[in-house]
């Protein structure tokens, strides 16, 4: 019933000339599945990729906003300069933004709702350290940023976003999550939303996994039950393995 959705997130990869050879190679691939494939770019490369990608069936993402419409905020993006590249997605709370760049449920909580206001799609990223993982707090912890991130959030436009669970001691490390575990979280977010929303919405919001997918484990990830898709890092860097875990 919910499209898989994979989607590409380069984080600070790629060049012009890089990006154009990449997208180029997928491109032609990517417009024989019926999986929803995104690539969330760095904003130096998205007009031209925006360009490579106008005859397929590639959607442009990006990797952050600002929450607010413009004004004195040296080196942001807003959400109208991203529609003006042409981007439908924007990657919102990554662990690494959480992480390195002091983001709060309160800010992810502003940037999803201004992206749903510019007409952009919020892929939400939420997550448990390993310490918050070895101390049994990932339910609690993911509930809680599921929560924060949507609140002021209305039943029409939670319909809209996308989740990323995305344990943070998996991305970029080789290790995953294990299927089943990653299934039981997803398949709990997937609660949460139910009870705030009710069912029938829980049922149309796509939640991916992210972390250390790669072609060779993306089969067994996407056969799981919950699990809509995968938001990939450093598999998305290199065509051939994109595209194996988009042919999953
Ligand atoms: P990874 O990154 O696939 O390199 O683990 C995933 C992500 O950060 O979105």
């Amino acid at each position: 019933m919910r499209i898989p959705i994979i989607a590409g997130n380069w984080k600070m990869h790629n060049t012009v000339e890089e990006a154009l050879q990449l997208v180029n190679e997928l491109k032609k691939e990517v417009d024989k599945t019926d999986v929803r494939v995104v690539i969330c770019c760095p904003f130096t490369v998205l007009g031209e990729v925006k360009k490579a990608i106008v005859d397929s069936n590639i959607k442009l993402g990006a990797q952050n906003i600002h929450w607010e419409d413009s004004g004195a905020y040296t080196g942001e993006i807003s959400a109208a300069m991203l529609k003006d590249h042409g981007v439908d997605y924007v990657i919102i709370g990554h662990s690494e933004r959480r992480q390195y760049f002091n983001e709060t449920d309160e800010t992810v909580n502003r940037k999803v709702i201004k992206a749903l206001e510019k007409d952009l799609i919020p892929i939400l990223c939420v997550g448990e350290t390993l310490e918050e993982r070895e101390t049994d707090k990932t339910y609690e912890v993911v509930k809680g940023q599921i929560l924060k991130a949507l609140e002021n959030v209305d039943e029409e436009e939670v319909k809209k976003i996308v989740v990323a669970y995305e344990p943070v001691w998996a991305i970029g490390t080789g290790k995953t999550a294990s299927p089943e575990d990653a299934n039981a979280v997803i398949a709990y977010i997937r609660q949460v939303i139910k009870e705030k929303y009710g069912e029938e919405i829980s049922e149309i919001v796509p939640i991916q996994y992210g972390g250390s997918v790669k072609a060779a484990n993306a089969t067994e990830i996407m056969n799981q039950e919950d699990i809509d898709g995968a938001l990939v890092g450093g598999a998305s860097l290199k065509a051939e393995e994109f595209l194996g875990i988009v042919n999953f």
